[in-house]
């Protein structure tokens, strides 16, 4: 193998990487338009419940707040005695409760620095998040 040929692969990887992400950020964000609204706090609250107990968290933790405009945001971490998930407008729906969930669940806070966490938080725990909230796996 020629270093051209070791060049063009590379090329190859990365143009194929850049297309998957892509489109999963892209599905993520056009399935919302599919999806039930949630409607009121109590229902949320339910879903909330619902499926923190699916992921094996205590639902009590969580609390959630349905907003009036576009939300779909969490406050987590390891020192909070709570862990805070906002959801409102197109946002308003289970996968996002889930999105928001799995962030809470796979810890995804905890890095020594603000780049690391930054790499991390788009290379590594939004798709994490994105690939559980439409399939369900846990990566
Ligand atoms: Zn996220």
């Amino acid at each position: 193998m020629t270093i051209s040929e070791i060049k063009k692969g590379v090329k190859r990887t990365l143009l194929a990487g850049t297309i998957a992400y892509s489109t999963l950020f892209a599905t993520d964000i056009l399935s919302n338009y599919a999806l039930e609204e949630i409607k009121s706090q109590r229902e949320l609250e339910e879903i909330v419940h619902e499926e923190a107990t699916t992921l094996g968290m205590d639902p009590e933790i969580i609390k959630c707040e349905l907003l009036n405009e576009l939300a779909g945001e969490s406050i987590y971490g390891g020192d909070l005695k709570n862990q805070y998930i906002y959801i409102g407008g197109l946002l308003a729906n289970r996968k996002i409760v889930r999105h928001e969930l799995y962030h809470i669940y796979d810890k995804h806070c905890d890095h020594d620095t603000k780049t690391k966490a930054e790499l991390n938080y788009w290379f590594i725990e939004e798709p994490k998040a994105i690939i559980y909230s439409l399939t369900g796996l846990k990566l």
